[in-house]
């Protein structure tokens, strides 16, 4: 491949970040403990901000699809394209590999290696619509038997171990998440309610004959009775529907912060119920997972990820970044600058499947306000997450009967919990070392603002955050005794990590248009749900690999 003079690489790196792929820093706590900040993207997507006339490309490659993006959006749309024997297409990676369902590893002192997750780390057992998940989890060999059917056999590693998930609160943990420990009789009564409503929803349809929230969204019921909750928040609906139980309105905001990075009184009333009432997918074996049950591996979502990956041949895929995106009538430009080989490619493509996010496609798409969308007017509330995973190398003592569960929650707390990444491995003994990966989202802000702070944030801030739900479970807090068992610490902090269902995000015409519109370059990403999920991101994969089949 040719590469670009000395002077022509600097001047592109310069513009672009040289950072770029290579984002991660240490920042060292007052005591001492160095901790590793992982910022994927975010160089990248500040650099390429009206600086992407700075690289011209020095060869040229012929291909009938370019996909831009390895999300599971980006990677979805490959596994379509290489499963239909189609097999003229280069994926172009992007700053990060798998991007929201990226996975990291730790070395240990022993030699070992331990994976973990960096963004997703679930996937509910797929409802009967998600068609497209049951056909990548049977390819996967993860559903054994049966895809289609309302209960498929699933390989048991995944599903789910017991204890599932348990709650710090009143000082003591309980089994699950929902309130119950000293909570009193009117409260739990107030939260059967609201489950009671929730089952009848799961088996209502619209005037359409569609169940009313389906996932994939875009198969919810159209309407408009219904759709209209989404012009007012979730925290309107539950005052307007005497909901007024502490407790149950902890856990909405819990589930809401925890799905979507936004709280109850942002989140609109359409995908505040959303959350409770589409899915609902079922096993073979009711005693082996129960309804709801969710699938989960120890680096999280990124088995699927590198499942799809390893579909492609290598010549498939393309380490860089585009810079640019130009629909030239006939085909359509894309500049890939690789830095790390200090080359830039221009790709002439007959289409392409632009998969990654909008922000991001928004700066290096020429003419994306044709299509109809305007960053401006239709950018999503895109909620800032920190991800911060523990390796340990000893497990905490637990206090009788409620042991480690695959995923711990503190009463009250404005953070998420903490999963253990080891949960599905665990037999007889304890492995010797796991990882503790905390949550949070940063919820209830200006996301602009919380960028801004989580750039310049020092290391005891962003430890504080990271450690808050340890500290309550364990009085990790205190820096003397998490190094116990903490060897360890890594942040990934995600600017943009996700797209979050907004009051009135159902209307956004932005992102219809880019639906609707029928150019060579088609959209995929989890945004033109408005809501981020693994099954909205790999639905925008298959419909933008479909349409080109
Ligand atoms: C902390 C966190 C936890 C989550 N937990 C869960 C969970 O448990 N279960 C679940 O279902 N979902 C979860 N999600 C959501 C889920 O991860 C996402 O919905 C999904 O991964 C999004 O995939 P995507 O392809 O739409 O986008 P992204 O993950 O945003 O991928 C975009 C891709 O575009 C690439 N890119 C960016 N710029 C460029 C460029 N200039 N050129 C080329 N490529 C570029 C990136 O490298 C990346 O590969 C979570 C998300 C976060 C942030």
């Amino acid at each position: 491949m040719p590469h670009l003079n000395r002077r022509q690489f600097l001047q592109a790196s310069a513009a672009l970040g040289a950072s770029a792929l290579l984002p991660a820093c240490t920042k060292m706590t007052s005591w001492g403990t160095p901790i590793t900040v992982y910022l994927p993207g975010m160089a990248a997507g500040h650099s390429l901000r009206g600086n992407t006339q700075a690289i011209t490309p020095s060869s040229e490659r012929r291909v009938k699809v370019a996909i831009l993006g390895s999300g599971a959006a980006g990677l979805f749309a490959a596994w379509r394209l290489a499963k239909s024997g189609f097999t003229d297409f280069a994926l172009v990676e992007g700053p990060e590999l798998g991007g929201n369902c990226a996975n990291g590893e730790f070395n240990t002192a022993t030699g070992s290696s331990i994976h973990y997750p960096r963004g997703a780390h679930y996937l509910p057992l797929p409802s009967m619509e998600s068609t497209h998940i049951r056909e990548l989890l049977f390819d996967m060999g993860v559903i054994e038997a049966n895809p289609y059917s309302e209960r498929p056999t699933f390989d048991e590693r995944v599903l789910i171990h017991s204890p599932e998930d348990r709650l710090f609160i009143n000082g003591q943990w309980q089994d699950g998440v929902v309130p119950q420990h000293g909570i009193p009789a009117t409260e739990i009564a107030e939260q059967q309610r609201f489950f009671k409503y929730i089952e009848k929803l799961k088996h209502t349809q619209g005037n359409d004959g569609r169940r009313l929230f389906c996932v994939p969204l875009a198969l919810s019921s159209q309407d408009p009775t219904w759709r209209a909750l989404d012009q007012m928040s979730f925290a309107q609906w539950l005052t307007r529907n005497h909901y007024t139980a502490l407790s149950l309105l902890w856990y909405l905001d819990y589930a809401c912060r925890d799905d979507y990075g936004i709280n109850l009184a942002q989140t609109s009333a359409w995908a505040g119920l959303h959350y409770f009432s589409s899915r609902g997918g079922q096993a073979e074996h009711i005693e082996k997972a129960h309804d709801g049950a969710v699938l989960t591996w120890p680096d999280g979502l990124n088995p699927l990820i590198r499942h799809m990956g390893a579909t492609l041949q290598p010549s498939q895929r393309l380490a860089g970044l585009a810079t640019r995106v130009m629909d030239n009538g006939k085909t359509v430009s894309v500049d890939v600058l690789n830095i790390q080989n200090k080359s830039a490619t221009r790709l002439i493509a007959d289409h392409v499947i632009c998969a990654m996010p909008l922000h991001v496609a928004a700066h290096i798409v020429e003419g994306m306000s044709d299509l109809g969308f305007d960053l401006q007017q239709h950018g999503a509330h895109h909620a800032p997450w920190q991800v911060s995973n523990f390796l340990i190398d000893r497990f905490p003592t637990e206090a009788e009967p409620h042991p480690l569960a695959w995923d711990n929650v503190v009463y009250g707390s404005p953070s998420l919990g903490f999963v253990n990444s080891t949960h599905q491995l665990i037999r007889t003994a304890k492995p010797e070392y796991s990882v503790f990966t905390a949550y949070h989202a940063y919820a209830g802000e200006d996301p602009k603002l919380v960028r801004q702070r989580l750039e310049r944030a020092t290391g005891d801030k962003l430890y504080q955050i990271a450690v808050r739900d340890l500290d309550s479970a364990y009085g990790w807090g205190n820096p003397l005794k998490a190094r116990q068992y903490v060897k360890q610490v890594e942040i990934t902090l995600r600017g943009h990590a996700m797209s979050s269902p907004t009051v009135g995000f159902l209307n956004n015409v932005g992102i219809q248009n880019l639906i609707q519109q029928n150019s060579r370059i088609q959209f995929a990403h989890s945004d033109l749900s408005g809501l981020s999920i693994f099954e909205e991101a790999a639905w925008w994969g298959d419909v933008a690999a479909r349409r080109l089949l």
